[in-house]
């Protein structure tokens, strides 16, 4: 079986978002088209925030992009972004969000953040998609979404560490680079561990 999984493709990670992700809004054309492939399920993940997340610098009276420790993990503290129930964490409506199947939201408990789709940043609670993969038979796994060198290169590293063969549509991915060469350097990183990375047209001769 092969699954597509979209990963935070909300309005706060888009360009005029909270946390907006330069050029984020260029991946909405090539994601439809994605869409079009007949995948044989559609999932994706939101960012889903309580509104006093430890992840924001608010919460902490601090400035974005300062480094904290939370809970012992080392944590970069963010705009307020993605809370619950906003405009801001919901899908954007430059993609057709009526073709996914299931939502898996992560970053919902207050005192941990969540970059992979899979898991909590401690591996300690999963977000449901794991179990949904194994129930689905999913072999191939389909990537794309925001941000490259956190949410979606965290997802891909979790996927390919539970066995999933692991496809990164990199059309379909933008980062937001505090240094100008973290998405690269994520890409490879993601290559390395084992994950192809395709265009849109590779992936359409592939299913
Ligand atoms: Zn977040």
């Amino acid at each position: 079986m092969n699954a597509l999984l979209l990963v935070d493709i909300q309005n706060d990670f888009l360009p005029g978002g909270a946390l907006g992700v330069p050029d984020g809004d260029q991946i909405l054309p090539v994601v439809n088209q994605l869409l079009t492939l007949p995948f044989d399920c559609i999932i994706a993940s939101k960012d889903w925030h309580p509104p006093d997340h430890g992840s924001f610098a608010a919460s902490h009276h601090e400035n974005p992009g300062k480094n904290i420790l939370l809970n012992g993990i080392k944590q970069i503290l963010w705009p307020i972004h993605c809370v619950q129930g906003t405009y801001g964490a919901e899908f954007s409506s430059g993609w057709d969000a009526s073709k996914v199947q299931q939502v898996f939201n992560k970053g919902t408990d207050k005192d941990i953040d969540s970059y992979s789709a899979f898991f909590d940043n401690c591996r300690h609670k999963s977000t449901g998609l794991m179990k949904f993969l194994q129930d689905n038979q999913v072999v191939n796994l389909y990537i794309a979404g925001l941000a490259t060198e956190y949410c979606v290169k965290y997802t891909v590293l979790d996927a390919l560490q539970l066995g999933f063969k692991v496809f990164v549509v990199t059309e379909a991915c933008r980062g937001v680079n505090l240094q100008p060469s973290d998405s690269k350097q994520a890409l490879i990183e993601m290559q390395q561990g084992g994950a192809h990375l395709i265009s849109v047209n590779e992936a359409a001769k592939l299913l």
